[in-house]
């Protein structure tokens, strides 16, 4: 194990080589049934070998907004402060901040994840595969992208604004766990939606964690943040260090030579373990250090035995935990697992909770 060379180096210049060219965003929509409602026609994005600072200056210059799935997007040169009014801030991550906003022209309000952009390369590739990814995604459990602003130093995507993320709730009860059947509600929610990024989009999501997992009033449960995915090739991703530590799966702590979809099952145990015990695996870890050295030395974390679980639940969050990659399940055999099928109807609403 080489410890001392993790330091979180966000370096995606093996990404670079892996995308297709830009252009393929632009017809996303269209390539997927919509043509006929102009979704996505309204900007052409030219391919090119130029370095990814050029090619977001030149070629994101057509900010669109989609009012309504099946209308053609509203296209403008205005700044996008005159665009949207800024009504409240739902939160604060590592790219900048998400606002819930009002698109002035057409009264739709979304919440627009601003990301500040410099003219740095590796930032702009994480902007770039935040868009490339959810412009094309059509998925019940994933988050609407609703279009996108291109500024000099700030991208703002524009999502269907949700309630709050899992990471916020857990927040907001004081750690309280979450009941089995929220648990059950999250899980399936998000194994459908992982299996659609692998199967539909073949790309592993790589920052799967609670604030990455969203609920809405009507109880549907949708996963976000693709930014710092990785396009599969032959099933098989070659960038290792992009992630948050406490969900980060062994045989990518061990920079092993590639890993898969699995890597994200593991985040997911991880994530469930956090939601249902109300505490993080690792939360008296005083490090990342001892994160790391934790996730790889000790056994994998299983459900204390003194908080009522059902089986299937211990066994779902064992199977995701299982530590050697190659003996833990893809989505195919998740969707099959007994806690998954019991869950795959499960509704739940906030105010179902104390
Ligand atoms: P990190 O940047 O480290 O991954 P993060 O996921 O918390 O952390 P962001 O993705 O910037 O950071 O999100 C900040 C907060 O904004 C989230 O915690 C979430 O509560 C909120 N948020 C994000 N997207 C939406 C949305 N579509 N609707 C409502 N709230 C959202
Ligand atoms: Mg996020």
């Amino acid at each position: 194990m080489r410890l001392e060379q993790i330091g979180l180096e966000l370096s995606l210049d093996n990404i670079d080589q892996q995308q297709p060219p830009i252009a393929s965003i632009t017809n996303s929509r269209s390539s997927s049934g919509n043509s006929s409602s102009g979704r996505g026609t309204s900007s052409t994005f030219n391919s090119t070998t130029s370095s990814m600072s050029t090619r977001l200056n030149s070629e994101f210059e057509s900010n669109m907004f989609f009012v309504s799935p099946t209308e053609p997007p509203l296209t403008t040169t205005k700044p996008p402060e005159d665009v949207f009014e800024e009504l409240d801030v739902l939160g604060t991550g590592s790219s900048g901040n998400v606002l819930k906003m009002r698109h002035r022209e057409s009264g739709k309000i979304c919440a627009v994840k601003q990301m500040r952009r410099t003219l740095n390369d590796e930032e702009n590739k994480r902007i770039y595969m935040d868009l490339q990814v959810v412009l094309k995604c059509e998925c019940d459990n994933i988050v609407r992208c609703c279009g996108y602003f291109i500024k000099e130093s700030e991208v703002w995507i524009c999502m269907e604004l949700m309630t709050t993320c899992f990471d916020k709730l857990l927040g907001s009860r004081q750690k309280r766990p979450l009941p089995e059947r929220f648990c059950g509600a999250i899980a399936a929610s998000a194994v459908k939606a992982l299996h659609y990024l692998k199967e539909e989009h073949n790309v592993i999501h790589r920052d799967v964690k609670p604030s990455n997992i969203l609920i809405n009033e009507k109880g549907q449960i949708k996963l976000c943040d693709f930014g710092i995915s990785g396009r599969l090739i032959d099933s098989i991703a070659k960038t290792r260090a992009a992630g948050c530590i406490p969900y980060m799966s062994p045989e990518r702590i061990e920079m092993e030579s590639s890993y898969d979809v699995r890597a994200d099952v593991w985040s997911l145990g991880i994530t469930l373990f956090e939601l249902a015990t109300g505490r993080s695996p690792y939360a008296e870890c005083s490090t990342d250090f001892d994160i790391l050295a934790r996730v790889v030395k000790d056994d994998p974390p299983s459900l204390p035995k003194d908080m009522d679980f059902s089986p299937e639940f211990r066994s779902f969050i064992s199977d995701c935990l299982t530590k050697d990659s190659r003996n833990r399940p893809k989505y195919k055999q998740l969707l099959e697992h007994a806690f998954i099928k019991s869950h795959l109807n499960t509704v739940v609403y906030l105010n179902e909770l104390d």
